[in-house]
């Protein structure tokens, strides 16, 4: 299903592609291609047996000339410097496409989560946080969840560093749960991003999203949120997966209901009611109107993307297209709509909550859903607007090109010092 495609790599590729039609210099966007500082350490941990093991872990900064760095944190045996280092790097351009005063960062443990008991994660979480207490700060670099992290690690990591600082700066990381400066709506907002783009895309291309029909690859946070959302715009959702495995009904699901079995069992493939069961690949090249992948990177490389059938993709997950996936598709007029756009609502939610935590005011649920749907909506208008007015030969390069610009304008008004 995955090719090696490194993700890093798959980064400067897609700055070069849209580098193509900026009238920003080259030596510019070279700086915009490497991020600006990467820590990594190894945290010495007790596990509950009393023996000590040792966590590689990173947060890369990649750049900070709109603001913070910003950009969640991963629980996965997978996750290495160059994914990190990517990952930092799509945050940087995802800020600047829906506009928020922020750069990008990102980091990450190489660890399974689910071989370890809630105390040892407790342990390995606040090491982390002890490691990286120097480089983070309300003004400086806030991290955020990403995969296999949520408001428990999120609560940890603000408890030990305002401890150690001997402070309260709720501001220093996000999503956080309501208790603890966490923001309303922080939760649903990576999925619904993607609805809202989802919902602007079938609109700009005439077409229905009220009964499309919708294959969601991944069920966490994203996905379920995203597949929730689309149904309630009409759309059916036809089949859906988790790294156990998919299930096809026909008819259409009930996302909340599979939420539910995934809840008790730990794989949609628990739920009973449907027609098929599907692997990855064949949920990701289904005859679909709608196809959401929403799991992790590389999910579609050149050659499972000559097998795509689906009209439109709309990408949940960061980076689940190669830069050769994104060539076949353009050309066998597959529209895609990019994770820097559709994945966005995540971190705006968290410049939303990051805002209530420094004004000590908390909004309403439908104020943040409000903001957010005028945030990323303009988003989408400019990016349609960049598409149209020159000629782009996708979605993905014309979000870079509305990106870089506003990146490069913040660097070269700053200048280059020291
Ligand atoms: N991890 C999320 C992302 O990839 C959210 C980042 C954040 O809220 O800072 O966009």
């Amino acid at each position: 299903m995955s090719d090696d495609a490194n993700p890093f790599e798959s980064l400067q590729e897609q700055i070069d592609d849209a580098a193509a039609y900026l009238d920003v210099a080259p030596d510019v966007i070279n700086r915009l291609k490497y991020p600006q500082r990467i820590l990594e350490t190894n945290l010495s941990v007790e596990m509950d047996d009393g023996t000590v093991d040792v966590f590689q872990a990173f947060r890369s900064q990649f750049n900070g000339d709109r603001g913070p760095y910003k950009g969640g944190i991963r629980y996965h045996p997978n996750v290495s410097r160059d994914e990190v280092k990517a990952l930092s790097g799509w945050m940087v351009y995802k800020c600047a496409v829906v506009d928020i005063p922020y750069g990008g960062g990102k980091g990450g443990i190489v660890i399974d989560p689910s071989e370890h008991s809630e105390s040892e994660l407790e342990r390995i979480t606040r090491a982390f946080a002890t490691e990286l207490r120097p480089f983070i700060g309300e003004d400086r670099d806030i991290p955020a969840p990403d995969v296999n992290t949520g408001q428990r690690e999120m609560n940890w990591i603000k408890d030990t560093y305002e401890t150690l600082e001997g402070t309260t700066a709720p501001g220093v990381i996000t999503g956080k749960a309501p208790d603890s400066g966490g923001s309303a709506g922080r939760v649903e907002a990576t999925g619904r991003s993607t609805a809202i783009t989802a919902r602007e895309a079938f609109d700009y291309l005439d077409k229905d999203i009220d009964g499309a029909t919708v294959a969601v690859q991944g069920y966490g946070n994203a996905g379920w949120i995203a597949a929730n959302l689309i149904d309630e715009l009409g759309a059916n959702v036809v089949a859906v997966s988790d790294s156990s495995g998919g299930i096809y009904k026909e008819g259409g699901f009930d996302p909340k209901a599979v939420k539910e079995a995934k809840n008790e069992s730990g794989s949609v493939t628990s739920y009973d009611d449907y027609d098929e069961e599907l692997s990855n690949e064949e949920l990701l090249t289904l005859d679909v109107d709608l196809l959401v992948p929403a799991a992790l990177e590389n999910a579609i490389d050149g050659d499972l993307a000559q097998d795509v059938q689906a009209d439109v993709v709309v990408e949940a997950a960061n980076g689940p297209l190669t830069p050769d996936a994104d060539d076949v598709l353009t050309e066998r007029e597959v529209t895609v709509f990019p994770d820097i756009l559709a994945n966005a609502g995540g971190v705006t939610v968290s410049y939303f909550e990051w805002v209530q935590n420094r004004q000590r005011f908390y909004w309403t649920e439908e104020r943040v859903n409000d903001e957010l749907e005028r945030i990323i909506v303009d988003a989408f208008e400019n990016i349609v607007d960049a598409y149209e007015s020159k000629d782009l030969p996708n979605f993905r390069t014309a979000a870079y090109v509305v990106a870089i610009e506003r990146v490069a304008k913040a660097y070269q008004q700053s200048g280059n010092w020291p």
